[in-house]
C-alpha cells in the first residue's frame, strides 16, 4: 500500500472553501494527501461534507459533531448548549453509515468562552453524550480541547473512549502522557511551526502517538490567512526535525497511525 499524507483534522466544508473547494483539493492531491479527515462544527455544516464526500469520494471522509463553541444567527460564539446537539442527534443516526468517525466535539474552557459553571456544565453534558454516540456507532473520536486539557482526557477515559484524536493539543506533557497511556493520538496544524512553544511536549510524544493535521482554514502558517490541507507538509517538516527523523519517516509513522485511529478512512 502506498502512503501519502492523512490530514486528520480539517474543516474542508467550512464557508472559507466554498469558492475554489475544487482547486483546493486539487492542491492537497498535489501534495500527496491521501484522506481528509473532515471536521463538522454543527448541524448546519453536516449536508456540505456529505456532498464532499459524494464529489470527492477517495478522498473526504466525513465526520459528525457538535463543537463545544457554537456560531448561529450570526451573532458571536457562544457557549454550546443541549438544545444544539438535540437538533443534530437524527441527522447523526440518519448518515451513521458513512461517519469515519464522531467530531469535532470537546471542551473549551477558555474565560471568554465559558464564562460560567453553567457553561461548563452545558460543554460536558453536550461532550458525553457524543462519546456515548461514538460507542454505540463504534466510532473513533476527533477532539477539541482548549484550557481543559486534563479534565478532558479524565472524562474519556471514564467513559471508556479508546480511540481518540486530540487535535492542536496545548496541554502539558504531564497531562498529554495520560493519553498516551490511554492508547489517544495527538495531532498539530502548521500554526506550530510559528512558535517553538509546542517543541517540548511534541518531543515528549513518541511518534507512534503522533498524527498529521492543518485543521483548515484555520491555524496556517501564518496568521490571518487562510490555511489549506496542502500546508500539512509543513506538520510533516516541523515534527521531522523535533524528533530528529526524516520526514518520509513522519509521513509513513504518521499515516500508519491515521489509518488504525480511522480505518474507515482507508476506504476513501
Ligand atoms: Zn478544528
Amino acid at each position: 500500500m502506498e502512503y501519502g499524507l492523512v490530514d486528520c483534522h480539517c474543516h474542508i466544508s467550512a464557508a472559507e472553501f466554498e469558492e475554489d473547494v475544487d482547486e483546493v483539493i486539487q492542491r492537497s492531491r498535489e501534495a500527496g494527501v491521501q484522506a481528509l479527515v473532515s471536521v463538522t462544527e454543527g448541524f448546519e455544516e453536516f449536508s456540505r461534507v456529505l456532498e464532499l464526500q459524494s464529489r470527492f469520494p477517495d478522498l473526504v471522509a466525513p465526520c459528525f459533531g457538535v463543537h463545544p463553541l457554537q456560531v448561529s444567527g450570526g451573532s458571536d460564539q457562544h457557549s454550546v448548549k443541549c438544545q444544539d446537539l438535540d437538533s443534530a442527534l437524527p441527522l447523526f443516526y440518519k448518515h451513521r453509515e458513512r461517519l469515519v468517525a464522531v467530531g469535532e466535539i470537546g471542551l473549551d474552557f477558555t474565560p471568554w468562552c465559558a464564562p460560567t459553571q453553567q457553561d461548563k456544565d452545558d460543554q460536558m453534558e453536550v461532550f458525553i453524550r457524543q462519546l456515548s454516540i461514538a460507542k454505540e456507532f463504534d466510532l473513533p473520536v476527533n477532539v477539541h480541547s482548549r484550557s481543559a486539557a486534563k479534565v478532558t482526557i479524565s472524562i474519556m477515559q471514564d467513559q471508556g473512549i479508546t480511540r481518540a484524536l486530540l487535535h492542536n493539543f496545548a496541554g502539558k506533557p504531564s497531562v498529554a502522557m495520560e493519553g498516551v497511556k490511554a492508547g489517544y493520538f495527538f495531532s498539530f496544524p502548521p500554526a506550530v511551526c510559528r512558535k517553538r512553544e509546542r517543541d517540548k511536549l511534541i518531543r515528549q510524544i513518541p511518534l507512534e502517538h503522533i498524527c498529521l493535521e492543518t485543521d483548515s482554514p484555520a491555524l496556517g502558517p501564518e496568521k490571518h490567512v487562510r490555511n489549506e490541507p496542502c500546508n500539512i507538509l509543513l506538520s510533516c517538516r516541523h515534527i521531522a526535525e523535533i524528533k530528529g527523523v526524516s520526514p518520509e519517516t513522519v509521513q509513513l509513522v504518521t499515516t500508519q497511525n491515521a489509518f488504525r485511529l480511522f480505518p474507515k478512512a482507508v476506504a476513501h
